[in-house]
């Protein structure tokens, strides 16, 4: 086991835990890809919060323990991580939350549309899509998750369970977990003022040139 690597993917955890896009229980499970192998690290205690580096357990992307402890409830969910480092080659790194108010669309097997503008900057101008419920790590959940997800867009709704989340970095997995509670709270909160409005294709475009644009200027000094 990789020390470092192991207090890092906890170090993670407490970043996604202080970011606000977590239940009240912290449940959910953070893995990243080790780099050059087919393995991860991947927490294995029953929740995010205060998760102790030595609760990280080395899993093959084929699904095999290879070192630590994992019971069977955090055992389940193993095979949605490697299902996102085998498809996507450039993933680096896998967060699963039952963040409240995504997993309120979960719940009710809705789409989170690009109504919130960081959607479109941060790579969701096509919205969240919803796999359709399997139970939890099983052959039909992860197909379902792998049908789902449209190219190039990070994250998938788990009908009736929570969110995932898969990206190159952790600093970006955190991102966008973040922006897709922010647009699902924002979502449910404008329901009562008529439900949330959709930004038009062509300006999700727009958003995005102009958030790059900002972005290769770098920051402004006085
Ligand atoms: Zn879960």
């Amino acid at each position: 086991m990789d020390k470092d690597l192991a207090e890092q993917v906890a170090e993670i955890a407490q970043r996604v835990v202080a970011s606000g896009a977590i239940s009240a229980n912290g449940h959910g499970n953070v893995s990243v890809r080790v780099p050059g192998a087919q393995e991860m690290y991947f927490t294995a205690g029953p929740s995010l919060r205060g998760h102790p580096a030595s609760a990280v357990v080395r899993v093959g992307l084929d699904g095999t323990l290879l070192e630590g402890d994992l019971p069977p409830i955090q055992g389940a969910v193993v095979a949605m991580h490697t299902a996102m480092y085998q498809d996507h080659p450039d993933v680096g790194c896998v967060l699963h939350t039952h963040s409240p108010y995504a997993t309120a669309y979960a719940v009710a097997q809705r789409h989170i549309g690009c109504w919130v503008e960081a959607m479109a900057m941060f790579g969701l101008a096509d919205g969240v899509p919803v796999a359709g419920y399997g139970p939890r790590g099983s052959a039909e959940a992860v197909a379902n998750i792998r049908g789902a997800v449209i190219p190039g867009v990070p994250a998938v709704l788990l009908a009736n369970h929570g969110v995932l989340i898969f990206h190159r970095t952790p600093d970006l997995a955190i991102l966008v977990g973040g922006v897709v509670e922010e647009a699902a709270q924002a979502g449910l909160n404008s329901q009562g003022l008529g439900g949330p409005v959709e930004i038009p294709p062509d300006l999700r475009v727009a958003a995005l040139q102009r958030a790059m644009a900002f972005d290769s200027q770098g920051t402004a000094h006085a």
